[in-house]
């Protein structure tokens, strides 16, 4: 699909969507393939190399985990070929009446500081970009910072040290620190993105795995306005 084809059609784009979309952007994301069938994933995890994650896709599921519908740390073919059978007999029971494209299949991407970047629509200001750490920080503690878009260079750092977890970005503790100035380059990257698409309405990544040399996000969603 080329990108005006994928921008035209009003909905929730998959992450498998969402992340070739961002990749046209330069925003950094892991390599992701789509797999229709049990021996496209099997092959598709050999082209990638082991260990691979496989999940679900289907506009209709979009909290893929909650559902059963990620695996991660598949080792091998057998591995994959079983992964994607539970997923599918689990999206049966849960969502039966779900449309399914199949899975996407990606590496195993090793562990590193999980933050989220997010865009949601402010009815006074519009398009407004949220930084914030993943897990429960985000969903407890809600420490999280805003601008509006456009965000320079400045802003995100700014955004970035604002937040109250900003220590463990810096290395706290076990942690190997986070690469700041990737962080700034890919907010502003989304920045960018999303005042030239002015028909996104929200994005969110969801996780990015932050390490010291890169950042990269795992998991994307993007909807598109109605229309
Ligand atoms: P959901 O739709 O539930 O948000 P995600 O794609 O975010 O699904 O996957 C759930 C979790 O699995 C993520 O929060 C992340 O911790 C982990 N994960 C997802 N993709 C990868 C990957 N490629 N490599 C390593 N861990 C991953
Ligand atoms: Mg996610």
């Amino acid at each position: 699909m080329t990108r005006s084809q994928i921008l035209n059609q009003p909905r929730i784009l998959t992450e498998v969507e969402s992340k070739e979309l961002l990749k046209q952007w330069g925003i950094p994301v892991v390599e992701t393939k789509l797999a229709g069938t049990k021996k496209e994933a099997v092959s598709i995890s050999k082209e990638i190399g082991f260990p691979v994650v496989l999940k679900i896709i289907s506009p209709d599921v979009v909290h893929k985990s909650d559902s059963g519908g990620v695996r991660l740390g598949l080792a091998n073919a057998t591995q994959v070929s079983n992964a994607y059978s539970e997923i599918m007999s689990s999206m049966r029971q849960k969502y039966p009446q779900a449309a399914i494209q199949g899975v996407s299949v990606q590496p195993l991407a090793r562990a590193g500081i999980e933050v989220i970047v997010g865009v949601s629509q402010d009815p006074q200001f519009g398009p407004v970009i949220m930084f914030g750490l993943g897990g429960v920080l985000v969903e407890v503690l809600k420490d999280v910072s805003f601008r509006i878009v456009p965000v320079t260079r400045r802003d995100a750092q700014e955004m970035i040290k604002e937040i109250k977890g900003y220590p463990v970005l810096e290395g706290y503790r076990v942690h190997e620190p986070a690469n700041i100035s990737a962080l700034e380059e890919l907010i502003v990257k989304v920045s960018r993105f999303i005042e030239q698409n002015p028909q996104i309405k929200e994005l969110d990544l969801n996780p990015i795995f932050a390490y010291k040399d890169k950042a990269v996000a795992v998991d994307a969603r993007i909807i598109l306005e109605e229309g």
